[in-house]
C-alpha cells in the first residue's frame, strides 16, 4: 500500500457507538467526510457490525462540504480538531458553528 502524510484536523472524540468505524467513543477511520452542503452530518458514518480489526489511532477530517461553518475554507475544515455526537435526528459534527452573517 502507498502511505501519504497530510496535515489534516482530528475527529477528537466520536460518542456514536453504533458506528462501525467507532470503538471507545474514537473514529477508526483513516478519514472521514463531514455534511451534504448544508447539514454538517457524518458521511463517513456505518451502521453495521463494528470494524473486526482493532485499529490504533484517530480520523482526520479529509474534507467537509458545509461552506456555512465558520470553520470551513474552500470545502476543507480548518480546525484543529472536531467531535461528532448526534444531533437533530442523526448523526453530525457537534463543532459545526454558523457562519456570520456578512
Ligand atoms: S466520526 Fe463518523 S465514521 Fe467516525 S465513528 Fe463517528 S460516526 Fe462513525
Ligand atoms: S467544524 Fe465545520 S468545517 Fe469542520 S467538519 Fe465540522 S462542520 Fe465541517
Amino acid at each position: 500500500m502507498k502511505r501519504i502524510a497530510i496535515d489534516m484536523p482530528v475527529v477528537g472524540e466520536c460518542l456514536v457507538a453504533e458506528c462501525a468505524y467507532n470503538t471507545g467513543n474514537c473514529c477508526r477511520a483513516r478519514a472521514i467526510t463531514v455534511g451534504d452542503g448544508i447539514h454538517p452530518g457524518c458521511d463517513t458514518f456505518l451502521d453495521a457490525t463494528p470494524h473486526s480489526r482493532a485499529r490504533q489511532g484517530q480520523a482526520g477530517v479529509g474534507a467537509c462540504k458545509v461552506a456555512a461553518c465558520q470553520y470551513n475554507d474552500d470545502y476543507e475544515c480548518m480546525t484543529d480538531q472536531i467531535a461528532v455526537g448526534h444531533a437533530d435526528n442523526g448523526v453530525s459534527c457537534l463543532t459545526y458553528r454558523q457562519r456570520a452573517a456578512p
